[in-house]
C-alpha cells in the first residue's frame, strides 16, 4: 500500500512537471543596474625614469619604463573601468603607437575614461586595487595615491581601496623587475531609464 502512495506520488510529480514544461518560460530579466570590472597592468622598473602610482610620484631610484607617465595603478583602474561596460582596454583608447600620448599624466586619462563612463549614465560605487612592488615601501603613500585618484574620480577616499603587497621576492615582481597592479570596480547605473535594457 505504501508503495502505491509513493508511485501516485511520483506520477502527481511528473504530471506537474510535464505542465509547467508547457507553460511558456519567463523571460530572464538581466538585472542591469550595477557592473563589475577588472583591470591588470604591469609595467618594468628602470633607472633614469619617475616612478609614479596613482598619480604620486614616489621617491626610489627606479621608475617605471612606458609610453605614457607608466602609471600602473592608474591603467589597471582605467582598464577595470572599461571593462565593466565592455568598451575594451585603454590600448584602444590611448594607443603606445600615438605620440599623442607620450609621456602623457595617467590621471589626465583617468579622467577621461571617467567621462566616458558618465557619459553613458554611470558611476563608481567603490573601486579596490592592489599594488605589488618588493620595494619601496608603500605604506606611508597609500592615502595620498586614495585623496588623489579620489580627487580625478570625483568620488570620496572611502570609495577607493590602494592595498600593497610585495610579491615575497619571487617572480619578476620579487625581483623588483616591474611593478605590477590588479583593480575591481564596480559601477552604478545612473541613468533615467533603470534597468536598461
Ligand atoms: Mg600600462
Amino acid at each position: 500500500k505504501f508503495n502505491n502512495s509513493l508511485k501516485t506520488i511520483d506520477l502527481a510529480i511528473c504530471a506537474i512537471r510535464s505542465i509547467l514544461d508547457i507553460l511558456p518560460h519567463p523571460t530572464p530579466q538581466i538585472c542591469m543596474n550595477i557592473r563589475i570590472g577588472n583591470g591588470y597592468d604591469i609595467h618594468r622598473l628602470v633607472s633614469g625614469r619617475p616612478l609614479i602610482l596613482g598619480g604620486v610620484q614616489l621617491e626610489h631610484e627606479l621608475g617605471l619604463l612606458g609610453h605614457s607617465d607608466a602609471d600602473v595603478l592608474t591603467h589597471a583602474i582605467m582598464d577595470a573601468m572599461l571593462g565593466a561596460l565592455s568598451l575594451g582596454d585603454i590600448g584602444h583608447y590611448f594607443p603606445p603607437t600615438d605620440a599623442k600620448w607620450a609621456g602623457a599624466d595617467s590621471i589626465e586619462l583617468l579622467k577621461q575614461v571617467n567621462s566616458l563612463i558618465i557619459d553613458r549614465g554611470w558611476q563608481i560605487g567603490n573601486l579596490d586595487t592592489v599594488i605589488v612592488a618588493e620595494r619601496p615601501k608603500l605604506k606611508p603613500h597609500i592615502n595620498a595615491m586614495r585623496d588623489r585618484l579620489a580627487q580625478a574620480l570625483q568620488l570620496l577616499p572611502e570609495q577607493i581601496g590602494v592595498k600593497a603587497t610585495t610579491n615575497e621576492k619571487l617572480d619578476a615582481t620579487g625581483r623588483e623587475e616591474g611593478i605590477c597592479a590588479y583593480a575591481v570596480v564596480l559601477l552604478l547605473d545612473i541613468s533615467a531609464h533603470s534597468p536598461i535594457s
